[in-house]
């Protein structure tokens, strides 16, 4: 017998039956990796948009190692050089605005529990609870704070009890969101720029710009969750920045709320800076591709009327930016800059997704960059995803008729002009 088909059993033997692995991994190089008997596979999803710099990057793992043998975890009551460092780095990537400010966590649940605390924080207008809104097909987390945000009734419903009521606005319809608004009392919207779960489905052209022009008319928060598409996936460090899909977004808001206003002009420099048209969102989550596969997240304040709601007890965390996933963010954003990832993920992502959409049984292929959907034209998402294992090639179904592709920025052309080889014969085999 296989030993994976044996740690498998195991493994169903020991584990909350909340996932159902196909295969056991034993390691990895790049887009490459192996399971236990020794099996290889092309990595296309990267452990969900994870590895952005694939596996076992030489840099990752000195920085990495090196910060272990160095100082691996001190608490968040004292601080460390590698935080602080990456604390300056997001502010840079994200376009973050005077008075803007970071706080770390370990995953994107958490750092979107942590947004939503900066959005609770300030009182809602008197006699009134606090509104958010998302968007239908959203994915925002599993704790219950992200999960209230989350579209998706299955993963929600059952914990019904502790969530709170969201307004969940039909996909990319400006005049839905803009109802929304006019009602009034709406404190913040929630976006993904684009919607990974959903089968990295982006905003339709023009709705990212309206969204910001119109929650800063409305005095809403915009709070971007860029824990999928950031950190260089769709050829920018972030979705709203990136020119192909409807961005960018920068510079202050071109108008902004009275009270935000009067709180940024406490800032030293606000004053030299000229409003631009769009304005770069309010609250930016990250994580994922953030620590190039060691657990870290971080949510952006991006103007320092957002990063003063919270003050010294309002929130907290043990892990949360330790040196030791300070250091591997680092390295992972260094090895993106060093290698060109970007541009080779705007690149390369735009040249396969045309080949892939070429492909009998495959209806389009959408997303930007790296971050890639492809249609089926038949409802047999999970049979093509089988069929793809079985020939060497790890994918993933976000629903019944689509794929989602989210490999390392590193991977090579031949190895996706390889999969886009094998895709009409794997989809045949599933059909
Ligand atoms: C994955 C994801 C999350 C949740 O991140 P975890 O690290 O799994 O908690 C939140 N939002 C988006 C858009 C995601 O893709």
């Amino acid at each position: 017998m296989p030993s994976s088909r044996a740690a498998l059993e195991r493994y169903d033997q020991r584990l909350w039956p909340v996932f159902k692995p196909s295969l056991v991994l034993a390691g990895g190089s790049g887009a490459v990796v192996w399971d236990v008997d020794g099996r290889e596979y092309l990595d296309l999803l990267g452990g969900i948009a994870v590895n952005a710099i694939g596996h076992a990057h030489p840099v990752w793992v000195e920085a990495v190692s090196r910060q272990a043998a160095t100082l691996g975890h001190v608490s968040n009551l004292y601080a460390s050089a590698p935080q602080i460092e990456l604390a300056g780095r997001l502010l840079e990537i994200t376009g973050a605005g005077p008075g803007g400010r970071v706080f770390f966590t370990n995953s994107g649940t958490e750092a979107n529990e942590a947004a939503l605390k900066a959005v609770l924080r300030r009182p809602a207008p008197s006699g009134r609870g606090h509104r958010l809104a998302a968007l239908e097909g959203s994915f925002h987390g599993r704790t219950l704070g992200a999960l209230a945000l989350t579209a998706k009734a299955a993963y929600r419903e059952p914990f019904r009890e502790f969530t709170g009521e969201v307004d969940f606005l039909p996909f990319g319809d400006l005049g839905a969101l803009e109802a929304a608004l006019r009602r009034g009392g709406l404190d913040a919207l929630v976006i993904e720029v684009i919607q990974g779960e959903a089968g990295a489905r982006p905003l339709p052209p023009g709705y990212l710009a309206e969204a910001r022009r119109l929650t800063a008319r409305h005095g809403a928060l915009l709070w971007i969750d860029e824990i999928q598409t950031g950190i260089g996936r769709t050829g920018a460090w972030t979705a709203y920045l990136n020119p192909d899909l409807g961005g960018p977004l920068t510079g202050a808001p071109r108008q902004v709320r009275r009270v935000a206003l009067a709180e940024l002009a406490r800032q030293a420099d606000v004053g030299a800076r000229a409003p631009r048209a769009g304005g770069a969102p309010d609250l930016v989550t990250l994580a994922k591709g953030l620590g190039g596969g060691f657990p870290i997240g971080a949510v952006v304040a991006m103007n320092g009327e957002v990063a003063a709601r919270l003050g010294p007890g309002d929130h907290g965390t043990t892990f949360g930016g330790g040196p030791l996933a300070a250091a591997a963010a680092l390295a992972t954003l260094q090895v993106i800059e060093d290698e060109g990832l970007m541009a080779r993920a705007a690149a390369l992502g735009a040249a396969w997704r045309e080949a892939l959409a070429r492909v009998p049984g495959v209806q389009s292929a959408r997303g930007g960059g790296l971050l890639i959907g492809l249609v089926l034209a038949r409802a047999n998402a999970p049979a093509v995803v089988q069929a793809a294992q079985a020939a060497g090639f790890l994918i993933n179904a976000t629903g019944p008729d689509v794929i989602r592709l989210a490999p390392p920025l590193i991977l090579t052309t031949e190895q996706a002009e390889r999969f886009a080889a094998a895709l009409p014969r794997i989809i045949q085999e599933a059909a």
